[in-house]
């Protein structure tokens, strides 16, 4: 535990109240994981915890949360509470103090994330979670018909732990997923996609099959239930896929993973479902991309390859070191070689410095309007004409050539009007 985390619970042991570390960072040090953030949980109230540190941010008063400032670092103390009757199948309709930490304990969703540490008292685990750790199993604290009723995120908790860890899920809690997947749709999809998220970007995202067999997929992404309910061999190869994809920036490791993960459907039904999530317009754009640039046939010459420049633009060199993957889905009718020479052909056109944009280009739109050639659409539409003879014959790009074949362009455009 950090000392900045001890030294809090024993400020509160001081003032006479209960502390522990709780719910993750619990879990996370058992497996020897380094946590995300180290939450702790009191019997001391909001008003309380505030009364005994100097820096704290109300970060969820209506809930018992404050966060204590040590040294730059933010640590959740929540109060012990209960969460009253759930109505609405999402949030409790209110939620109590208790005096009790084993109350507190019992609210939280499964045993693994159910357990409090402190130096005094050690692990306090009520329900089992070393054991599950152990066994690597997700179980619900309590009845799980009754848990996911409660709240219905919870089925895509346990399934996202479950990738995370590497985890089965446990029979009981398996079966109340199945049966109540359908109240999923209460939850908000940005509750959802937040899941989903970590879900794709885990250790195991190729578990997220499991997600298919609970039925679970008919209410959150139906688009690729033909994936899984098709070949066997080929899901296994995209999941194989998508868990070899690393990145250090998590968000573009979402991107590129999720590229594949609709790669039988094209960047369409990728759009679709992300929009329906929620997700931010950069990763609508940036994956729906992705999966139609994967789509495309491998280059067999040098023009071909420059138009799949231009087309992929800022998304090219992306696409050359991820494409080698498609060996692997499409099994015997791509070669290693068919891709390792479309690789080769870009490094030789990036190193000419061959145009594959209109920015490349040797002339620019002022030249153009000197040729003669009208203001507005017509320029766009000669730059873009321009474009595609230096695609294919990069010989063409310098400023003569581009004026003679720009004022070709006008008259043919003339002739037909
Ligand atoms: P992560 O490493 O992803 O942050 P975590 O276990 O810390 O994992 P959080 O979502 O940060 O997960 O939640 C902190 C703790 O709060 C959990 O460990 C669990 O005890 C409890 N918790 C969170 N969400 C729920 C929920 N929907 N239902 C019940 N308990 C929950
Ligand atoms: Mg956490």
């Amino acid at each position: 535990m950090p000392s900045d985390a001890a030294a809090i619970i024993r400020e509160l042991q001081k003032a006479g109240f209960e502390a522990y570390i709780v719910g993750g960072c619990v879990r996370d040090s058992l497996l020897k994981k380094k946590p995300s953030d180290w939450d702790i949980t009191t019997s001391a109230t909001p008003e309380q915890v505030k009364s005994l540190f100097s820096v704290t941010i109300d970060t969820g008063i209506k809930h018992g949360t404050v966060t204590v400032l040590k040294n730059h670092v933010g640590y959740e103390v929540t109060t012990f509470r209960v969460d009253g009757t759930y109505s609405d199948g999402r949030h409790p309709d209110k939620v109590e103090f208790t005096p009790s930490l084993i109350e507190d304990l019992k609210r939280r969703d499964f045993t693994i994330n159910a357990m409090a540490y402190n130096d005094k008292v050690g692990l306090v685990d009520k329900f089992g979670g070393e054991r599950d750790l152990h066994k690597g199993i997700i179980r619900c604290v309590g009845d799980p018909m009754e848990r996911f009723s409660e709240d219905a995120l919870r089925m895509m908790r346990a399934v996202r732990f479950s990738a995370q860890l590497g985890f089965f899920v446990d029979e009981d809690t398996y079966t109340a997923i199945r049966k109540l997947c359908a109240n999923i749709k209460k939850v908000s999809a940005e509750r959802i996609a937040k899941e989903f998220t970590k879900l794709v970007n885990s250790a195991h995202p190729e578990l997220m099959q499991i997600m298919y067999n609970m039925e679970l997929t008919n209410y959150i992404i139906p688009e690729i239930n033909p994936l899984f309910a098709g070949d066997a061999n080929h899901w296994h190869r995209i999941l194989a896929v998508m868990s070899s994809i690393e990145d250090k920036d998590e968000k573009r490791k979402f991107d590129k993973r999720a590229a594949f993960l609709f790669y039988d459907f094209g960047g369409q039904t990728a759009s679709r479902v992300l929009k329906r999530l929620k997700y931010d317009n950069d990763t609508i754009n940036y994956v729906s991309r992705l999966t139609d640039l994967l789509k495309r046939p491998f280059e067999s010459s040098e023009t071909e390859m420059r138009r799949t420049m231009n087309i992929a633009g800022d998304l090219m060199p992306v696409l050359d070191t991820i494409r080698l993957n498609l060996v692997l889905i499409n099994e015997g009718e791509l070669e290693v070689k068919d891709i390792a020479d479309c690789q080769l052909m870009y490094k030789k056109i990036v190193k000419r410095g061959d145009a594959v944009s209109i920015s490349q280009l040797k002339i620019n739109g002022d030249d153009l309007m000197e040729l003669g050639i009208p203001k507005g659409k017509m320029i766009g539409d000669t730059l873009k004409y321009l474009l595609d003879e230096v695609i294919a014959h990069p010989y063409l790009n310098n400023k003569q050539q581009l004026s003679k074949l720009a004022l070709k362009y006008k008259e043919e455009v003339n002739e037909k009007l």
